[in-house]
């Protein structure tokens, strides 16, 4: 089981090639420090101010796939709502900053996240 941020997912890397390929340029990993938290967005557009994560489905409890392990309940499921509870503390700490935050699920196509991306893009011109 992939452990939790700190490493490439596939769909993280998928994405970043097709953004890549379309001429966008970003930061990968990317640490931006707010004055409540530190925060390590997986696809960043500096100069515009948009952060742009990758949820792995069971990591980040997507609604259609982020099922909690049936054995140790006790354990994962406080884990994962901690997760999802950072998530939101993270997504609070870089709107007050002054970035836009996008979201994507790992399970999303290729295709829907460039489009959702681009069009933040487009938002800021
Ligand atoms: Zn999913």
């Amino acid at each position: 089981m992939k452990g939790n941020r700190g490493f490439d997912t596939a769909a993280e890397l998928r994405l970043r090639h097709a953004l890549f390929q379309r001429g966008h340029r970003y930061r990968k990993e990317y640490r931006i420090v707010t004055p409540s938290q530190s925060c390590r967005v997986d696809i960043a557009f500096v100069k515009r101010r948009l952060a742009v994560f990758v949820d792995g489905c069971f990591w980040h409890g997507c609604p259609a796939h982020g099922r909690v392990p049936r054995t140790n309940d006790a354990y994962w499921r406080p884990k994962l709502q901690r997760n999802v509870e950072r998530d939101r503390a993270n997504d609070a700490a870089l709107r007050a900053a002054g970035w836009t935050v996008v979201r994507l699920w790992e399970h999303a196509p290729v295709d829907d996240g460039v489009a959702t991306v681009e069009a933040a893009l487009a938002g800021f011109d």
